[in-house]
């Protein structure tokens, strides 16, 4: 249970004065909460300084500026594409307000003729005419001393005003309450670190430039919070693991023996390696918490299978869960064979099994009967349970939580813990994203790969583009080729950008009718399932896709990609995407289609694709050009979303918060002593709950 001391700041933005609930919509979208201390993580991004008074024939064009004047007339708008004028003067000249598409009574109302006001706004000279179009402030003179001060900026979004959400911030800010203190003495004196309520006051009340600066003490103190409790929320799910305690599952080996006989191939060095230390970590009496990181394509799915059936050897069960259904189903037919050959039964469960099947599946399950089971998060339900679960892959391909991850794990005893993930994170980020798991890599790709030839080209190059692919579909020596069709879909209009992706499917479909598909995010399971199998079984050709085609599909006979807006992605997920290509024995193509509109660093960016195909490379470049806050803002990298902390900025905190972290729970595991409760209202205010009863059940 939430402390009470925190009830203020979880109230909802609507317990604010003056906010409503389209403004709570409004507010809620840029701090990425429905409460009222999402609001505090939400600092300024930059500052107005309103000081500047000059005389109106003084007012330099440019400068924002505070005038203080006496309205003279209104003009209104002749029509509707030209403004509505005020037009204001001092005792040196004449300043117009301009306002477009203004509601004549409210200006009315605000700008009473013959009365003085204060105006303040960025100053235009139009014509040498003194303008400020749609001043910031309108107000009387005697609330000029409140008004000239500096101003704090904060991100907005569409329909929010800033002056709302200042209004709202500071609504918020006098709801601080004063928290116990959770950090250690000595270090907090040592960094020269204001108490909590102190530095969330400071950081939002910013008096010149470089109070901004993340480096800045209260800044460098809200993030170090920040830090120490996801650290300590991981560390704390880590004991919660271990404690439980480890089976060892160890076998002879056979299944694994016969299975790996029916390869095709022999295993790379770094997958034999991985292995190892996969089945060295299950036979041992310590529960495994593992991560096996490997770009597309390294093979990380027939390492996962063989863990699998070392499990199953050993008289015990396996499960793996996937992100989406194609994925799910994608592995079930990748570990058919394999289970077969080994003759080990295995079957799938998503949400779409229902009614009886489902019945006699879980029935198999409780029973031993099933030996391994390949699905969705519909393995984590309540009714699925196992007769002994032994190993736990979690193929995360970014996309499940912390707490989803440990879920499954939960559904037996002492279960072993496996989580794939393709995502390349640079080393100084893996931390970050899996805290204390072991690490496993695999380094290179599977022998008889080709490099993807890769092209970036401006999107006027359409046509020529569109042309080649004729050539590489149609009729005649290369005509066989299979492409991908990658269409960005950004989050702020979902609406419109799938759109786009059904003109171009439309229009790609009368060039080449009957060979292209289209599959999006949007479309029911088994609607998405039949084009995957038409693309697949080659009845299509071309498959249009928004990026959900990121997840991990295999299709060797696909040898191009053409990405549209490739501008708009970051350079990690555009090299995930890249690698639904180059599996097969054929060279293949990537196309990266940039629009004029895209910045010069943004083509440079797009250059370090065509230079490598070295995932951990690209995504070092990607954390160096666009920062880690842009890394880890995008939802898609599968690491922690941090409000205040910048990975850049704070890196050397993040060591300190993990050493902390670790010193505490060592000293504290309960969070008993009177900084182990401190530290509860930590993980409480960053809203990691879920840490709080792993400490408890301790
Ligand atoms: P990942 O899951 O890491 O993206 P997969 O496990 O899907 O990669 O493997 C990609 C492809 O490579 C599969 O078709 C798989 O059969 C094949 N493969 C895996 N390991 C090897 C290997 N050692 N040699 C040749 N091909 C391999
Ligand atoms: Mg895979």
């Amino acid at each position: 249970m939430r402390p009470e001391i925190l009830y203020p700041l979880f109230k909802p933005l609507t317990a604010l004065p003056g906010v409503g609930p389209r403004n709570a919509k409004l507010i809620e979208h840029v701090t990425g909460g429905p409460h009222v201390v999402n609001l505090l993580w939400h600092l300024p991004t930059g500052l107005i300084d309103r000081s500047f008074q000059p005389l109106v024939h003084a007012a330099p064009a440019g400068q924002i500026a505070t005038l203080l004047v006496t309205v003279d007339k209104h003009i209104p708008a002749p029509n509707r594409r030209l403004p509505y004028r005020v037009l204001c003067s001092d005792n040196t000249g004449t300043a117009e307000l301009v306002f477009f598409h203004a509601r004549p009574d409210w200006l009315k109302k605000m700008l009473p003729i013959g009365v003085q006001r204060v105006v303040s706004g960025k100053i235009e000279h139009y014509r040498s005419v003194v303008q400020i179009t749609h001043p910031d402030h309108i107000a009387l003179p005697e609330e000029r001393g409140s008004l000239i001060g500096i101003e704090p900026i904060h991100g907005l979004t569409q329909g929010l005003s800033p002056k709302t959400l200042r209004r709202t911030i500071a609504a918020a800010l006098t709801e601080l309450p004063d928290l116990p203190q959770w950090l250690d003495e000595a270090h907090l004196e040592r960094e020269g670190w204001a108490p909590w309520k102190e530095s969330v006051l400071a950081a939002h009340q910013p008096v010149k430039e470089g109070d901004l600066d993340p480096l800045t003490s209260a800044r460098q103190r809200l993030a170090y919070d920040e830090l120490l409790a996801s650290q300590l929320a991981m560390a704390l799910a880590r004991l919660h693991i271990r404690r439980q305690g480890g089976i060892i599952t160890k076998s002879n080996g056979d299944l694994r023996a016969r299975a790996l006989k029916t390869l095709p191939y022999t295993l790379t060095e770094s997958q034999k390696t991985s292995l190892k230390e996969i089945l060295d970590d299950m036979s041992a009496q310590l529960r495994m918490l593992r991560l096996l990181q490997g770009d597309v394509g390294s093979g990380k799915t027939v390492v996962a299978a063989i863990a699998m059936l070392e499990s199953i050897s050993a008289g015990r069960q396996a499960a793996l869960m996937a992100p989406t259904e194609i994925l799910a189903r994608q592995h079930l037919a990748a570990l058919a064979p394999v289970f077969e050959a080994a003759g080990a039964r295995i079957e799938l469960l998503t949400g779409r099994l229902k009614g009886e099947p489902r019945r006699r599946l879980l029935d198999g399950l409780a029973a031993g009967d099933v030996d391994a089971l390949v699905g969705t998060h519909a393995l984590i339900q309540n009714d699925v349970m196992f007769a002994d679960l032994a190993l736990a892959v979690v193929d995360e391909q970014h996309r499940f939580g912390v707490a989803q991850r440990l879920q499954l794990a939960e559904k037996g005893q002492g279960t072993d813990v496996l989580v794939m993930t393709a995502t390349p994170i640079p080393r100084t980020l893996t931390l970050m994203a899996y805290g204390d798991l072991d690490i496993s890599r695999l380094t290179e790709k599977p022998a008889g790969r080709h490099p993807i030839d890769t092209r970036t080209m401006p999107l006027e190059r359409l046509d020529e583009v569109i042309a080649g692919i004729g050539r590489a579909i149609g009729s005649g020596e290369r005509g066989d080729r299979q492409v991908f069709w990658v269409c960005p879909l950004v989050e702020e209009s979902e609406a419109l950008d799938l759109a786009a992706a059904e003109e171009r499917f439309e229009s790609l479909g009368r060039l080449f009718p009957g060979k292209v598909g289209m599959v999006h995010g949007q479309m029911r399971g088994h609607e998405k399932d039949a084009v995957m199998a038409d693309f697949e079984a080659g009845r299509i050709r071309i498959l249009v896709a928004t990026t959900v085609i990121e997840v991990g599909v295999d299709i060797p006979t696909a040898t191009v990609m053409v990405v549209e807006h490739a501008e708009r992605f970051g350079l990690a997920q555009l090299h995930q995407l890249r690698g639904r290509i180059g599996r097969g024995s054929e060279i293949s193509t990537c196309v990266l289609l940039y629009s004029s509109t895209a910045s010069e660093t943004a083509r440079n960016r797009l250059k370090i694709l065509r230079e490598t195909e070295d995932g951990f490379k690209i995504a070092e470049e990607d954390l160096r050009l666009r920062g880690a806050g842009e890394i880890l803002g995008t939802r898609q990298s599968g690491l922690p979303a941090f409000r205040v902390a910048d990975i850049s900025a704070h890196s050397d905190l993040m060591q300190i918060a993990r050493d902390d972290a670790a010193l505490i729970l060592e000293k504290d595991p309960g969070l008993a002593t009177a900084r182990g409760k401190a530290l509860r209202v930590l993980l409480y205010l960053f809203e990691r709950d879920a840490a709080v009863t792993y400490a408890r059940s301790g």
